[in-house]
């Protein structure tokens, strides 16, 4: 039974990309599915399969599932228009003009008390978004490599929790914004970090990974990690940043002396190796294009989109996610979740990670700061996507919201009109007709079979129906996908009442 669902399931699926009903497709056709959606190939088993056929060698049912056996669960969504962004390409596109928008600001200045980070391009300029459902959109350099620098911090904190337990973790960091710079040298009144997202919870929580380890094993360890939320890349580590900043770093041995003087590391801390672990996890590099997957993991509660694993508990993620929307952005964390509503992390390489839950991760890398060290660009950035979509935390609240949602398809309410319709046809319910017709659902109105209303009356014998649609004067002719009239399926069904009637009008 469950076979025979499935069966007909994909069947539909290969029907609609079956453009003759001549019981192929084509490799163009599996292709277009998934590019309309912004899912990208790169790396998925379709790909590889796909690889077997030539652009004119036809495709049959059974080697269709072949191809797609690995990836079913996503092309089935994306054939149906069911991936989390609807109307990629719209969506899509007024991304690209944000992007372009944006490109113009040159204010800002590139971080230098790193020396290392100095020597960056100050042009630079990013944006990957990666979907729960992996669509993807990739704009400008977005394979170059930077230094994640501060946001190494909500994962470091996510991997302590998940080492440890949250209420173990705070006892030894804060969750409250400090209202002060990120490296300043104060502490909350018991002495501890005030949150894991500026430099003294960022030292407290590498002294919580791993603690058991030497600092090498503990960077490999925390790397592996960044390799399963990116979707399977290992990253690189840069040594003249991690040494640069090492060799600068007084200020984070200043905050590390003053939490040791107060007590506040676990028992038999070495600080030197916390401090190095620190500098090392900072110096990590990606690109916007695996960033935006990491965040991508995010929003999908820790489940690599990509990959399908999990690599973080739920409940961590949510708690880290808290507490980037309260002090992820420096001394403009509150003015950002009031604007843009939006769990996010910078750092002073000039990126900055943006968490949508239960929709996509963004990744934003341009080095040019503000005053309060974020991007310039970044920031300005998702101020416009905000402005165009309704992404902000309490969106939701807005009945009369003029801005647009990617998450609903744009005919959204004209294909739920035409499923009532059917439905109301096969229950004879001619009132619902009426009422749907008055809301401006229009009577002809086809489905993906290119069946109308007329058919289903035909095929269940609603004479009534029929009689109804021949007062207002729907047309009875119509052709199906497979070439059928409502008379054909009236004929089919033995339907005399129906047949006696709609022959009258043949
Ligand atoms: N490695 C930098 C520091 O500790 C990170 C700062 C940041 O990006 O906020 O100063």
């Amino acid at each position: 039974m469950e076979n025979q669902y499935f069966q007909n399931e994909y069947q539909s699926i290969f029907s609609s990309l079956d453009r003759r009903a001549a019981g192929r497709i084509y490799k163009r056709d599996i292709i277009q599915v998934m590019e309309e959606n912004g899912v990208l190939l790169e790396g998925l088993r379709i790909q590889q399969k796909l690889d077997e056929y030539t652009s004119e060698q036809p495709i049959q049912f059974f080697e269709f599932i072949e191809i797609i056996q690995k990836n079913m669960t996503l092309f089935k969504k994306a054939a149906r228009g069911e991936l989390v962004l609807k109307n990629f390409n719209s969506f899509s596109k007024k991304v690209s003009q944000i992007y372009e928008d944006t490109m113009q600001i040159n204010s800002g200045a590139v971080a230098s008390y790193i020396p290392e980070l100095k020597r960056v391009n100050p042009n630079e300029y990013a944006v990957s978004i990666c979907s729960i459902d992996s669509q993807q959109i990739h704009l400008g350099s977005v394979d170059t490599p930077f230094c994640i620098q501060s946001t190494c911090k909500p994962i470091n904190y996510c991997l302590a929790v998940d080492e440890h337990t949250s209420d173990y973790v705070h006892q030894y960091v804060g969750r409250e914004p400090s209202g002060r710079g990120f490296n300043e040298l104060t502490l909350n009144s018991e002495g501890l970090p005030h949150n894991p997202m500026i430099n003294s919870g960022g030292i407290m929580s590498c002294s919580l990974i791993q603690p058991q380890l030497s600092v090498n094993e503990r960077v490999a360890y925390v790397l592996s990690k960044w390799e399963s939320l990116s979707g399977g890349f290992f990253p690189g580590l840069n040594q003249a940043v991690y040494l640069s900043e090492k060799e600068t770093a007084d200020r984070n041995f200043a905050l590390g002396y003053m939490m040791k003087e107060k007590k506040a590391f676990p028992k038999n801390v070495n600080l030197e190796d916390v401090l190095d672990f620190y500098f090392q996890s900072c110096a990590i590099e990606q690109t916007t294009k695996r960033l935006s997957v990491v965040a991508a993991t995010l929003a999908n509660s820790g489940v690599c989109p990509i990959t399908g694993n999990r690599v973080l508990e739920s409940s961590t993620v949510k708690n880290c996610l808290s507490l980037m929307l309260s002090c992820g952005m420096y001394d403009y964390s509150g003015e950002f979740a009031f604007n843009v509503g939006l769990p996010a992390k910078s750092g002073v390489s000039g990126v900055l990670m943006v968490v949508i839950p239960n929709v996509m991760g963004l990744a934003i890398w341009s080095p040019r700061l503000d005053l309060l060290g974020n991007s310039v660009r970044g920031v300005s950035f998702c101020k416009q996507l905000i402005e165009n979509f309704n992404f902000h935390i309490y969106d939701s609240l807005l009945s009369q919201d003029p801005k647009y949602d990617p998450r609903r398809p744009q005919n959204e309410k004209k294909v739920n009109g035409v499923r009532k319709l059917f439905e109301a046809v096969r229950n004879g319910n001619i009132n619902e007709i009426r009422q749907l017709s008055s809301q401006g659902i229009d009577l002809n109105s086809k489905n993906y079979d290119f069946r109308t209303a007329v058919h289903i009356a035909a095929t269940e014998n609603q004479v009534e129906v029929l009689q109804y649609f021949i007062e207002h004067s729907v047309v009875l002719t119509t052709k199906d996908r497979w070439g059928n009239t409502p008379l054909d399926d009236a004929k089919r069904n033995h339907n005399e009442d129906a047949v006696k009637l709609l022959l009258t009008f043949d």
